[in-house]
């Protein structure tokens, strides 16, 4: 072989190397590509979470992949009930401060990556975590809290790693994240009554479409309370809008008081509070409803500093148990009018009284 052939071959090796690490590189970018698209697309926060968790670990092909975020007021947790009605989903991991793990955080800035220790077990438990990559998310330059990526792999996340393409996806997931919470609040402002805090009309009438649909599946009742405050124009006639608006704010604080956890409350409009109850037959939801009334008669109503008065509600009640197959939308819309019709009895026949619809005729009604 001549000098020159050696030089040639030489030469052709070197590019194939390059063509490969060229190849590799591109799959490289390719992927990190996809993964921020995949960030970017998430239409909910509860989506987003499902993919800086379950997403990223399977797009990475590890075992563990873990969100800790910062939520000192309890925010996140309140948008993801309210406006998925979940907790917080496995993986995500909110806390008030982040000083909580301080050898995870304390000196955070760019992405860490290393053998995994037992600073790193509260963030990625369980598995046979053998390297980790911590990712710091960030919000105004300050830390709100880190993507963990857990391999079992000790030689997938080192010291040596160009870190460059994770630094990015922590930024973009920053962005993000701080992009579905603002619209998470949105969302739920545009769902909610602002005087009281409670759900509104809206809100109540999606969720009603979602209830019948459950008990469509579960064959179980569904009850729904229609309630209304009596007199009320007199109220705000006789002491100002003011006094009336202290009014509304404390039967629904009262009303409250008498709904579980799983029930769904809602202003429905100016003086009408709706409660739905899932799972719930008539003679339990006449009961809820005769406290309400009774809770709300019991004490006057302060309005002002020495004047109280008394206020009473009329309710209606109605249970159905929708039909298999029905719609699920015109079964809600049904029950809801039969509560309303319940309630108007209630006011014509004296007022401060609950009727119930006849519940054998909802369900006739609504089968
Ligand atoms: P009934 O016993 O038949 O229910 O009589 P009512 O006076 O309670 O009912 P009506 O529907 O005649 O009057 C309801 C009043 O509620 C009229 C409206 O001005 C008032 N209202 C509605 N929304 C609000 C609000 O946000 N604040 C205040 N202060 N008043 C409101
Ligand atoms: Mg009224
Ligand atoms: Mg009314």
């Amino acid at each position: 072989m001549t000098a020159s052939d050696k030089e040639t071959k030489a030469l052709r090796q070197r590019l194939a190397t390059q063509g490969a690490e060229a190849t590799a590189n591109e799959l490289i970018f390719k992927r990190a590509h996809e993964r921020q698209l995949s960030i970017l697309e998430a239409d909910s926060l509860l989506s987003l979470f499902e993919y800086l968790t379950t997403g990223l670990a399977n797009s990475y092909g590890i075992p563990a992949c873990t969100l800790v975020l910062c939520d000192p007021e309890h925010e996140i947790r309140h948008l993801l009930s309210a406006l998925h009605d979940t907790s917080v989903p496995p993986g995500v991991l909110l806390v008030h401060r982040l000083s909580v793990f301080p050898q995870l955080y304390d000196s955070l800035q760019k992405p860490w990556l290393g053998p995994f220790n037992n600073a790193h077990r509260p963030v990625l438990p369980g598995g046979d975590i053998k390297s980790v990559a911590i990712l710091p998310l960030a919000r105004e330059h300050c830390l709100i809290g880190s993507i963990n990526l857990g391999a079992t792999d000790p030689q997938r996340f080192t010291a040596d790693y160009a870190t460059d393409i994770l630094e990015h996806l922590g930024s973009i997931a920053s962005f993000a994240l701080e992009n579905a919470v603002n619209r998470a609040r949105l969302r739920l402002s545009g769902l909610t009554d602002a005087l009281t805090g409670w759900h509104n009309r809206r809100y109540l009438e999606v969720r009603l479409t979602e209830e019948i649909a459950r008990a469509q599946r579960s064959g179980q009742w569904i009850s729904c309370l229609m309630i209304d405050i009596d007199r009320f124009k007199q109220v705000n006639d006789t002491y100002g809008h003011l006094a009336g608006d202290e009014v509304l704010r404390e039967v629904a604080l009262r009303i409250a008081t008498q709904v579980r956890g799983s029930d769904v409350a809602a202003r429905f409009g100016g003086e009408e509070f709706v409660v739905l109850l899932p799972d719930t037959e008539d003679r339990l939801a006449r009961n809820l409803a005769e406290r309400v009334r009774r809770v709300v008669r019991a004490t006057p109503i302060l309005i002002e500093a020495d004047r109280a008065l008394t206020i009473t509600v009329s309710a209606g009640v109605a249970a159905a148990r929708p039909q298999r197959h029905g719609d699920a939308s015109a079964q809600g819309k049904a029950l809801l009018e039969a509560a309303d019709s319940a309630m108007y009895r209630a006011k014509k026949t004296g007022r401060d009284r609950v009727l119930s619809a006849r519940s054998v005729s909802i369900a006739n009604e609504i089968d």
